[in-house]
């Protein structure tokens, strides 16, 4: 069983300092997602408030439909797993997955065969009478999420759950978790200042500062049609260009800065001051002749070999640093440090965006 969570105009003050500012979001049943922002935009306060730890001062929160005002913690059906995953240290594994179920009376062959079909869910099998002493970050972080889903919650709470493990288990577990919530089919929310974690795992993200969501979408979306300059800086690289908005023709705009005269994508919000134009290093191409529109001459800096691209670092005559990111499958010719270069892009691919939501 999984449920939706809607909030509904929801603020949150502390003092007179708003940390969430009249958030709206409806989760599905079963979706996996993520409130992405950077550290004190407001992501934990949202989940104490679903988890029930704290009260809004403002608007409505439901879980599978009912309001959940005045609902306690322990009477919501929500599972909260932090980053510090506080297991019992004393107790066998299987004894740590069921206590839950040892608080509400089950009897003991009944937890232990619970525990056991959860460690083969979250591919642990045969880990039931070890220690947690004798188990990975990464494994103690399995049977975490296996306690958890011990009293079947119908939604799981997750605070920054992998923060404290090294990258390469990071990128690991970012798989595996998102293999147990399909399994399951348990809603997921999911919250990290990481956004590649972000993007990998989820269905949708909430991406938040200072306080409000900025932007919901899918991965992709988030990437690719940025709302804001907040939300295009927080999920990737960019070139970024201050300047003014001029005549706009199919969703297109003129835009003047004092490094060249460009078109762009005109994005929603994006009118009056404030709006700068954002293109992505991937999408910044480079050639030895001037491209038809949107050119910057300038002269490369350095080459920087990234793995699987290749950062080309070049000043315009005007003076910027741009970044251009090129494909290291030999389909680009790679210049060479000092020579002059022109750099361009396609218009669909820049857009001119507001600074944030604030
Ligand atoms: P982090 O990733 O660092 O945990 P966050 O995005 O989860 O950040 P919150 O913990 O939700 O941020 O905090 C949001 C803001 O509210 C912060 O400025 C924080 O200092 C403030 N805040 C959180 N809890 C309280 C509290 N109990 N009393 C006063 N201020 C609080």
């Amino acid at each position: 069983m999984s449920a939706g969570i809607e909030l509904e105009n929801v603020c949150c003050d502390f003092g007179s300092f708003r940390a969430v500012d009249n958030a709206n979001v409806s989760i599905k049943p079963g979706e996996f997602f993520s409130f992405l922002g950077p550290s004190g935009c407001g992501k934990t306060t949202i989940l104490r408030m679903i988890s029930g730890f704290i009260d809004p001062t403002k608007g409505v929160i439901r879980i599978g439909g009912m309001d959940m005002k005045g609902q306690r913690p322990n009477q919501r059906p929500t599972a909260l797993i932090f980053q510090n995953l506080a297991l019992f240290p004393l107790m066998p594994i299987w004894e740590n997955i069921s206590f839950g179920l040892e608080v509400r009376g089950v009897d003991k062959a009944t937890r232990r065969a619970k525990a056991e079909e959860l460690l083969k869910l979250v591919d642990l099998p045969g880990a039931a009478d070890k220690m947690v002493s004798q188990l990975s970050g990464g494994q103690k972080q399995r049977v975490a999420i296996a306690r958890a889903l011990a009293v079947e919650p119908q939604v799981m709470l997750l605070d920054e759950p992998l923060s404290a493990l090294d990258l390469k288990l990071r990128q690991h577990m970012r798989a595996e978790l998102r293999a147990i919530q399909k399994r399951t089919g348990v809603t997921f929310i999911y919250i990290t200042h990481d956004q590649g974690e972000a993007l990998a795992m989820s269905d949708r993200v909430g991406v938040m500062s200072h306080g409000r969501i900025q932007q919901i979408a899918d991965p992709r979306e988030i990437y690719n049609n940025p709302v804001n300059g907040f939300v295009a800086s927080f999920v990737g690289e960019n070139n970024i260009f201050s300047g003014d908005v001029g005549m706009t023709s199919d969703g297109l705009a003129s835009f003047s800065t004092p490094h060249g005269q460009f078109r762009a994508r005109l994005g929603e919000k994006a009118t009056g001051k404030g709006v700068k134009l954002y293109v992505r290093p991937e999408h910044t191409l480079i050639s030895e002749s001037a491209p038809s529109e949107n050119a910057i001459h300038g002269r490369v800096e350095e080459v920087s070999f990234e793995g699987n691209f290749i950062a080309i670092h070049a000043v315009t005559d005007s003076g910027m640093k741009m970044t251009a990111e090129l494909r290291n499958d030999g389909s680009s010719a790679i210049p060479e440090v000092g020579a002059q270069v022109w750099m361009g892009f396609d218009a669909r691919h820049a857009a001119i965006l507001p600074d944030a939501d604030t």
